[in-house]
């Protein structure tokens, strides 16, 4: 494994830290942040492989989302309705303590919106009818004719909700970025971990030499099957997203899923759209951290918006970025079982922007000895 002279050279790092966080990714940014604002003393380093940013974080569709309404009906199957009741209140609460922390808005960061929710059949309009009272509503159901988006398939309905933010990713990531040097965060960029070696005081093996800290705090996302020593069970899936410049200019404001065409889209401008998701398209090559797009994928994107939506115009840009799927879709959190000293906030399954900034919290007051267990670790057990 390799580690550039240049990347290092003028850099003088401690090889030594309180806390080491792995992955400069939303949910390293986050808990960094957290930590040093709880405790400005604490000596913090992120090691990052390749650049801030560069993983799911910097690559996503910037929905600062709760989710579908379909996936509550997925965890109220799970879960059960008071749990289901919980992880939606849990997610709420994520997007307001980050709009509450930052002001977003000013800084171009973000703007608030609606979330909508096409239904195309009956077996999902069962399913959403068992999502606990407590969620729904929050949700309205709207005549299809005033939807803002009209679909070629006819849909069943649709249901809107508030609470949301369409977010700028990388705008959000630099301003972190900037608070978290500012508080005196050290980060080593273009160092890959090879190997921790847990223990009291872990030790960290990277492409440019060892460290070593008191806590070591895992954010490495779709990533973390690559340091297998973890053992934790967390499955790579890439996400494809495709940018296109419309004919007209076209918007419409609001966070769109149609979950059971596996699409989500918002506008970023008028003439502008993005949209993501078809991964089932060619289900079985996404398994993989590649992140080169797939033509089958990218043609199905293309044809949802030319087909479904009716838009015609150019294709702009397409990308692709690692997320990480755990089994039940919820992301992994807390102590590392068996791991003295080592914790873990990665596997968001397709909702870190939303979900992340609240766990980050948490993951920073769990480290400094001020609550005994994440939130998200109570409501699941
Ligand atoms: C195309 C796409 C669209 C998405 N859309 C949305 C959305 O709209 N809303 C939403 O909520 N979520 C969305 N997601 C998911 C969301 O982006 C992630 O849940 C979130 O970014 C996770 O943040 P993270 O910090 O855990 O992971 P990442 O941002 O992936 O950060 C992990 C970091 O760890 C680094 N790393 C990994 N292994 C090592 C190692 N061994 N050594 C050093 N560094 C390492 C990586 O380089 C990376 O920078 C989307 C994801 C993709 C790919």
């Amino acid at each position: 494994m390799s580690a550039i002279y240049w990347t290092h050279s003028s850099k003088s790092y401690s090889r030594q830290y309180d806390v080491i966080i792995i992955g400069a990714g939303y949910l390293g940014l986050s808990t960094a942040y957290w930590l040093k604002k709880h405790n400005p003393e604490l000596k913090v380093a992120i090691i990052e492989k390749d650049s801030i940013g560069s993983g799911a974080s910097g690559r996503n569709a910037g929905f600062l989302t709760k989710g579908s309404l379909l996936f509550y009906s997925h965890l109220t199957e799970t879960w059960g309705a008071e749990k289901a009741n919980l992880l939606y209140e849990y997610a709420q609460n994520s997007i307001n303590l980050l709009s509450a922390e930052f002001d977003l808005v000013c800084d171009s960061i973000a703007a608030p919106t609606a979330a909508w929710t096409f239904i195309r059949t009956d077996a999902a309009l069962e399913k959403i009818s068992k999502i606990p009272q407590g969620i729904l509503k929050d949700y309205t159901e709207v005549h299809l004719d005033e939807a803002p988006v009209r679909h070629a398939t006819p849909m069943k309905k649709v249901f809107t909700g508030s609470g949301e933010f369409s977010i700028h990713p990388t705008r959000l990531l630099s301003l972190l970025e900037k608070k978290v040097k500012d508080f005196g965060v050290d980060f080593i960029l273009g160092a890959q971990v090879l190997k921790v070696n847990a223990g009291s005081k872990p030790e960290i093996e990277t492409s440019f030499g060892n460290f070593s800290c008191e806590q070591l705090m895992v954010c490495t996302n779709g990533e973390s099957y690559l340091l297998p020593e973890l053992k934790l069970d967390i499955v790579p899936q890439r996400a494809q997203m495709l940018a296109m410049k419309l004919k007209t200019p076209i918007y419409a404001s609001g966070l769109f899923y149609d979950p059971e065409a596996r699409v989500y889209f918002k506008f970023d401008r008028p003439g502008y759209l993005l949209v993501g998701g078809k991964r089932l398209a060619d289900e079985a090559n996404e398994n993989t951290i590649s992140t080169n797009v797939s033509p089958k994928i990218q043609e199905a994107l293309y044809q949802y918006v030319t087909n479904e939506l009716n838009y015609s115009g150019e294709q702009l840009n397409t990308w692709a970025g690692t997320m990480g799927f755990t089994k039940n879709e919820l992301p992994y959190v807390g102590k590392i079982s068996n791991f003295d000293s080592c914790y873990v906030a990665a596997g968001f399954s397709g909702h870190g922007m939303g979900w992340g900034f609240k766990t980050a919290q948490e993951m920073a007051l769990l480290l400094l000895g001020k609550i005994n267990e994440p939130q998200l670790v109570q409501m699941t057990k």
